[in-house]
């Protein structure tokens, strides 16, 4: 089945005002996301917010039944967060890392995970090992088995990084930590929505993703999936009345299902936004999303590449909706302002937010224009004339 754009354009307003290719930051939200949030916050003003939560509590429950559907996992092993950084955290400080253990990473990896290791390994004595790309820029799954040994344990790597169109080989990873036993923690967050993600087929332990970039959904939302027979064993950083139950004195009980990664707190109404996001999402199915933003990518690129002076910089053998690129006459961040000025959005990604793979490659800022299904062949070819005349 194939996307009907007409429909996606009408459900998301501000695409006849805008050109919006900035859907890796974060998307338009579609029109049914938008009025279940604003219900929700109206019904908060009107009765009272544990009032309206409660009102709503099956609406609020059925995110974690959509979540679960998304990636094929079961609800109890969902827990629905702030954000796909917290996700991530709420897994990764869970583990019990020690002085010796070897955490493997891939090239890719997103500045928010790596700063954890690095503030862990100093800490604990983790070590913390960065498996080299393979010759197409993907992680090198020779590489990966080879570094595998007794001491790693875990690896954690980057699916869809934050600075480019490399969709890494997660399913291959996975048969590697299977087969070795081995926690694979996958972040998931620019795939999340534009991928198919079926966390059996990957073979992962533990997924983070956001709401607000391919998925569609508000703002402040993201959540984390950890496999049952590993959430149960993990005791969460830190704990709250949610995410324990204090039972006596000087006693607490965790909770039994992966909501022990929460806090009680949250922004119901976003929540909600979540679920109606990913059942819209679910209603045009993933792979057709997948297909017409691949569609789409692979015209940009083209075009983008038969402009004199410009150079598309996506490194992997199967890419994605994000296409970065570089100009030889024009610094980033002026072609990010001059979009802008005609409403285009596009956005620039640094060398801190992926900075093994931009030091690698010698980049500092690339141009990173992230297209969406609701995007269209006409909109490319105007981004493109406005790019010609920019450099
Ligand atoms: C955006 C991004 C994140 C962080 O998501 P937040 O919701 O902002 O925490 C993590 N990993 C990758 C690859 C990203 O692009």
């Amino acid at each position: 089945m194939s996307i009907d754009v007409d429909k996606a354009r009408r459900d998301t307003p501000a695409c006849e005002k805008i050109i919006h290719f900035n859907n890796a930051g974060a998307s338009l939200i579609p029109r049914p996301v938008l009025d279940s949030v604003i219900r929700h916050l109206r019904l908060e003003a009107e009765i009272g917010g544990y009032e309206a939560a409660e009102k709503m509590e099956s609406k609020c429950e059925h995110t974690y039944d959509s979540i679960a559907q998304l990636i094929g996992a079961g609800r109890d092993e969902i827990a629905v967060l702030e954000s796909a950084t917290r996700a991530w955290d709420m897994a990764f400080y869970s583990l019990p890392l020690k002085k010796g253990d070897r955490i493997l990473t891939s090239m890719a990896e997103y500045v928010s995970n790596y700063v954890a290791f690095l503030q862990l390994a100093p800490k604990t004595g983790v070590m913390i090992e960065v498996i080299p790309n393979d010759e197409a820029g993907q992680i090198s799954i020779d590489a990966l088995k080879h570094a595998i040994d007794e001491r790693v344990k875990l690896i954690a790597i980057t699916h869809v990084p934050t600075n480019g169109g490399l969709i890494n080989p997660a399913a291959d990873v996975g048969t590697i930590a299977r087969s070795s036993g081995i926690p694979y923690l996958l972040d998931a967050c620019q795939s999340a929505g534009q991928i198919p993600l079926q966390v059996d087929e990957i073979g992962c332990d533990m997924l983070s993703a956001t709401g607000r970039k391919y998925l569609r959904a508000p703002r402040g939302t993201g959540f984390l999936y950890v496999r049952r027979n590993l959430y149960e064993t993990l005791e969460p950083p830190f704990v709250d009345l949610h995410s324990a139950k204090w039972i006596s004195r000087d006693r607490y009980e965790i909770r039994k299902d992966a909501r022990r990664f929460e806090n009680f707190e949250s922004n119901i109404a976003a929540k909600i936004g979540l679920g109606v996001a990913i059942d819209y999402a679910l209603s045009w199915g993933i792979e057709a999303i997948r297909d017409r933003i691949s569609t789409l990518a692979d015209h940009l690129r083209e075009k983008l590449n038969s402009i004199r002076g410009v150079k598309v910089a996506d490194l992997g053998k199967e890419k994605c909706g994000i296409v970065t690129f570089l100009a030889e006459t024009k610094d980033p961040f002026e072609i990010r302002s001059e979009m802008r000025k005609q409403n285009i959005n596009v956005w620039v990604s640094q060398i801190g937010s992926a900075r093994l793979d931009m030091e690698a490659r010698s980049l500092k800022a690339l141009v990173r224009a992230s297209v969406h299904y609701y995007n269209t062949d006409e909109e490319i070819v105007r981004f493109c004339n406005v790019l010609s005349s920019i450099v």
